[in-house]
């Protein structure tokens, strides 16, 4: 065999896709397995986005479309955008097979060998990999619960070097659903507006914001920055379509041109029902995002409710997305039925192999003190879930000799 590229030694399965596998193995084994694990909002779109996608099904002329994405798709990304308060022109956007393929060109476009990468940690589990695979070196930023998981200006400021070459940045949070302030973007932009490097804001959690608090964006705060922001949505997470691939990006022209460049590189373009279907979730009325917002918001509040009740375990409150990161370090040294929880991948195979209850460890995103439970299921099964992790946490504890609180 002639032997692949160095940089594929860099790429491997998520760790979030291991998880699933084992719980998925489980279940087949006819265990009741309740998962915690996926980043998936269980909601469908409504049926208006279907219809679209019907359509044109039934009006295919069987022909290449653009690169950039089909006309009446980009028009309704603007319009959204332009309500966002972000207005860019029509040739400031470009579609992407989903939000991680524009992620992934984006580095391609952006990174020379060893330029680096700033990557606030807890992160999603995919950014270090795609800055390694375009031949760039992560630079980790640890923010730790201590700090509610959010890059301070001073840590910024000492992660940018003469290699700096872009900030990841995700608001709101996956894993943490933590969501800035208008003052905390504010600070990081003024920082930013110092130094010249890229920007990759991955918004795509932008409308899964609760206790009636609103998105801030770079741009709102910092629009000097706007020649070297990469704005990237995504229909996966707001409108419930993963499966629809369909992320789009917006930014400057010279980037843009790049990302056009790419695409006809490679997929020359999105496919023509997908892109149909994500016109009319842009587009169309936006109620069942509304209303399916409200539903993540109350199990939001049954996830942070039941965490507080087990002693030992801190989690700072999610504002955003349907992800909360609990630290459950000061279980680590302890046991459970005799076997010790050395650390976060140990406590996730007990939790799964003993309770049936699949979460993914942290260090899956840089943080091994905390662990990812997705509350994206059935409240039903939450509630079911969040019972089987306190029992868990209640029997260590006692195993212990720790009296319950
Ligand atoms: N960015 C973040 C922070 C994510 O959590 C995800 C998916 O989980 C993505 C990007 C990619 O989403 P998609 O490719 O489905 O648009």
């Amino acid at each position: 065999m002639p032997g692949f590229a160095k940089r594929m030694s860099k790429a491997k399965t998520s760790t979030i896709m291991q998880v699933a596998d084992k719980a998925r193995e489980l279940s087949k084994q006819g265990r009741d397995i309740i998962s915690f694990s996926i980043g998936v909002p269980n909601f469908l779109p409504a049926h208006h986005v279907y219809e679209a996608a019907h359509k044109a099904v039934d009006g295919d002329v069987g022909t290449y479309l653009p690169g950039r994405g089909t006309e009446e798709l980009v028009k309704a990304f603007v319009a959204r955008m332009a309500d966002k308060g972000l207005p860019y022109s029509e040739k400031e956007v470009v579609v992407a097979v989903g939000g991680k393929h524009a992620l992934f060109h984006l580095l391609f476009a952006m990174l020379n060998v060893g330029d680096e990468v700033i990557i606030p940690a807890p992160y999603w589990t995919s950014y270090p990999d795609m800055v390694e695979i375009n031949d760039g070196t992560p630079k980790i930023v640890p923010c730790g619960p201590e700090q509610n998981y959010k890059l301070t200006p001073a840590q910024l400021e000492a992660a940018i070097t003469p290699k700096t070459k872009a900030l990841l940045f995700n608001n709101p949070n996956n894993p943490t659903g933590m969501v800035y302030t208008r003052d905390e973007i504010k600070a990081l932009g003024d920082v930013l507006e110092k130094h010249d490097i890229w920007v990759i804001s991955d918004d795509i959690y932008d409308r899964m914001i609760f206790d009636g608090e609103k998105f801030h964006h770079l741009l709102h705060t910092n629009p000097a920055l706007r020649d070297r922001v990469a704005c990237v949505q995504s229909i996966s997470k707001n409108y419930g379509m993963p499966g629809w691939r369909v992320g789009m990006v917006a930014g400057p022209l010279p980037l843009i041109a790049k990302m056009l460049d790419l695409n006809s590189a490679s997929i020359t373009n999105v496919n023509n029902i997908s892109m149909a279907a994500a016109t009319a979730a842009f587009g169309g009325p936006q109620d069942f995002v509304q209303e399916s917002m409200k539903s993540f918001e109350t199990r939001r509040n049954i996830v942070v409710e039941a965490l507080a009740h087990i002693p030992g375990v801190h989690c700072p409150r999610p504002q955003g997305a349907f992800y909360a990161f609990p630290d459950v370090s000061k279980y680590y040294g302890k046991t459970h039925q005799g076997e010790k929880i050395t650390d976060d991948v140990a406590l996730c195979n007990l939790l799964l192999e003993r309770k049936g209850l699949a979460v993914v460890p942290g260090s899956a995103f840089g943080e091994p003190r905390g662990l990812r439970i997705s509350y994206s299921c059935p409240e039903a099964q939450l509630r079911k879930g969040l019972q089987l992790l306190a029992d868990f946490f209640a029997e260590v504890r006692k195993e212990a000799g720790e009296h319950a609180a």
